[in-house]
């Protein structure tokens, strides 16, 4: 007779705290746990990423194969498509139960639809738990009556009258635990991996100086995350909140979580609801906690939202959140943005950071997203989506889309907004006034004396040839003049917005304003744009 086992499936949760399907597939049964990830090789990760992110995958995946072996258990990393990874074990165990945390985003869709097909057909019973969000992004759009809320404000307004989200689960203990592991001899057809393979066994290979700063895996994560907080609890003591917002420092190395949330190595609400205890902990009895000190997670839970029902969210043209902005197509510009070769050394030191360590501050991902598109370069937001889904190692689908159309002006509330831009020779004096980032990343310029450090063509040519470093030979000349580029764009953004108040009710749903406040802002910023 066959052995009976619950399958725990980890997808992007590579976790054991906060794990409801944990929960689900160990509760009441007398099943044994089998546990498993699969690289299928067709999914984004597996086709669209560099050698950073996988590294940084396989180590979360390493990291739970560690915890598993110190309680005598494995996991099987198997290759292949899910769905005949599922049949060729259906043929080896009886598998009651398929259990894995959910997964919103529509780029999942295939093949969790092709997966529960699979299980509707073969009496397996599907239990998919929320594990990557606060809450359930698709009861949010259910709340909002079947669409997603139009506005960062309405979004709130919904969440607050579904209660908070849910405390985290609680642990359960591996040692108490029965697993199934299979033998080798009877894993014959199927792919795989006596250990977690390296990114090379994969195809995955440096192509350059790839070196990230983040070790993957959620022992390292929640190390990470007790210190995190103690950093958030020393801005409620001084008054204050989201300390790394406050103060931006683009050079000590990272305290951002961001890659642990996108693999879920740690969970989203262990965090909501440690930061929000820090908070009362602190404060008690003064004045109630608030969206406030948690609010980029509300803005991450924001963009899961909107992507939830549409397939097209990542895209311009097709996608109904989107305003089809006429951007410019030049590869040769976007290839000396890609390369870093602006002549803007800011730029170019963000893009070559991103390349070598797949990491980027917020202010730096402003910083080139802006100068992509509605900044200077006028060029799709796509493309600066697609390179940073390729190079970041917390690429977020929902998150990384969400952000280009919202700093390229293209969606949400600010879309008609186009009152300012970021300077790329400005921008970076105020956070690192002696150019020290700079300096790092782009050498060529490093013995201007710094008040040369953001603009170089602006140093006479003697003091260009003394610091070896001659503007368009040694280091490029930028490559479009700031000032007349983003005054033509305003332009061009303007003209945009006449057009679109002339076709407003075909104006796409999101972007129209919902309340009479927004009504209010909205013809304000025409009003004093076209003034
Ligand atoms: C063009 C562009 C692309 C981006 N792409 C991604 C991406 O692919 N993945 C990603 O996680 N973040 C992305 N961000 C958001 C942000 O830059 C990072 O989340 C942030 O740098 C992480 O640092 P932190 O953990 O210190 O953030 P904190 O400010 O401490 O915020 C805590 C968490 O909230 C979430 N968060 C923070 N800022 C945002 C934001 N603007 N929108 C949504 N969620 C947010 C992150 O999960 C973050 O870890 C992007 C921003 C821009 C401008």
């Amino acid at each position: 007779m066959m052995e009976c086992v619950n399958i725990l499936w980890f997808r992007n949760g590579l976790r054991f705290h906060d794990n409801g399907s944990l929960h689900n597939a160990t509760k009441d049964t007398q099943a044994k746990l089998l546990v498993l990830f699969i690289w299928d090789g067709e999914t984004p990760i597996t086709i669209n990423s560099k050698y950073n992110k996988v590294q940084f995958l396989l180590e979360c995946v390493e990291d739970l194969e560690e915890q598993l072996a110190e309680v005598g258990s494995k996991l099987h990393f198997i290759r292949g498509n899910p769905v005949d990874v599922f049949r060729k074990l259906s043929k080896k165990v009886k598998i009651e139960k398929l259990c894995f945390d959910q997964n919103c985003e529509p780029i999942w869709l295939e093949r969790d639809n092709a997966v529960k097909n699979f299980c509707a057909s073969h009496k397996i019973e599907v239990c998919e738990r929320v594990g990557a969000t606060l809450w359930d992004p698709l009861e949010i759009i259910e709340a909002h009556g079947g669409t997603p809320p139009l506005t960062y404000s309405q979004f709130c307004h919904v969440t607050k009258s579904m209660g908070e989200p849910a405390r985290p689960w609680p642990d359960i203990k591996l040692a108490d635990l029965k697993f199934y592991h299979f033998s080798e001899d009877v894993l014959g057809d199927l792919r795989v991996h006596l250990c977690i393979p390296t990114p090379e066994e994969l195809g995955f290979h440096k192509e350059g100086e790839e070196c990230k700063l983040y070790k993957g895996g959620e022992s390292r994560a929640l190390k990470f995350f007790n210190r995190r907080v103690e950093f958030e609890k020393e801005a409620f003591l001084d008054n204050s909140f989201l300390p790394n917002r406050r103060d931006p420092d683009i050079l000590s190395p990272p305290k951002s979580l961001s890659p642990d949330f996108r693999f879920g190595c740690l969970s989203v609400k262990t965090f909501y609801w440690a930061i929000m205890d820090a908070f009362e902990g602190i404060h008690e009895g003064s004045p109630s906690r608030s969206y406030m000190i948690v609010s980029q997670l509300i803005w991450r839970e924001f963009f899961y939202v909107m992507c939830a029902n549409n397939p097209f969210y990542a895209e311009m043209k097709r996608n109904p959140i989107c305003i089809n902005v006429p951007w410019y197509k030049d590869d040769k510009h976007l290839a000396l943005f890609e390369t870093g070769m602006t002549g803007y050394p800011f730029i170019d030191a963000g893009m070559r950071q991103l390349k070598k360590e797949g990491w980027l501050h917020h202010i730096i991902r402003n910083a080139l997203s802006m100068f992509l598109t509605r900044g200077d370069l006028w060029l799709n937001w796509e493309v600066g989506f697609k390179i940073f889904q390729t190079y970041l190692i917390d690429d977020d689908w929902a998150v990384n889309a969400g952000n280009w159309m919202w700093v390229s002006s293209s969606a949400f509330e600010k879309a008609l907004n186009y009152s300012y831009s970021l300077d790329p020779r400005v921008y970076g004096r105020r956070i690192d006034p002696h150019g020290q980032y700079i300096i790092k990343w782009v050498p060529e310029v490093a013995k201007l004396p710094v008040e040369y450090l953001y603009a170089p063509w602006t140093a006479p040519i003697e003091v260009q040839e003394e610091a070896n470093c001659v503007v368009g030979k040694d280091y490029p000349a930028p490559m479009v003049d700031h000032d007349k580029a983003f005054a033509r764009n305003r332009q061009m953004m303007l003209d945009l917005q006449e057009s679109l108040i002339m076709t407003f009710k075909e104006a796409p749903s999101h972007i129209r304003p919902s309340d009479e406040e927004e009504v209010k802002n909205f013809f304000r910023i025409c009003c004093n744009e076209s003034s």
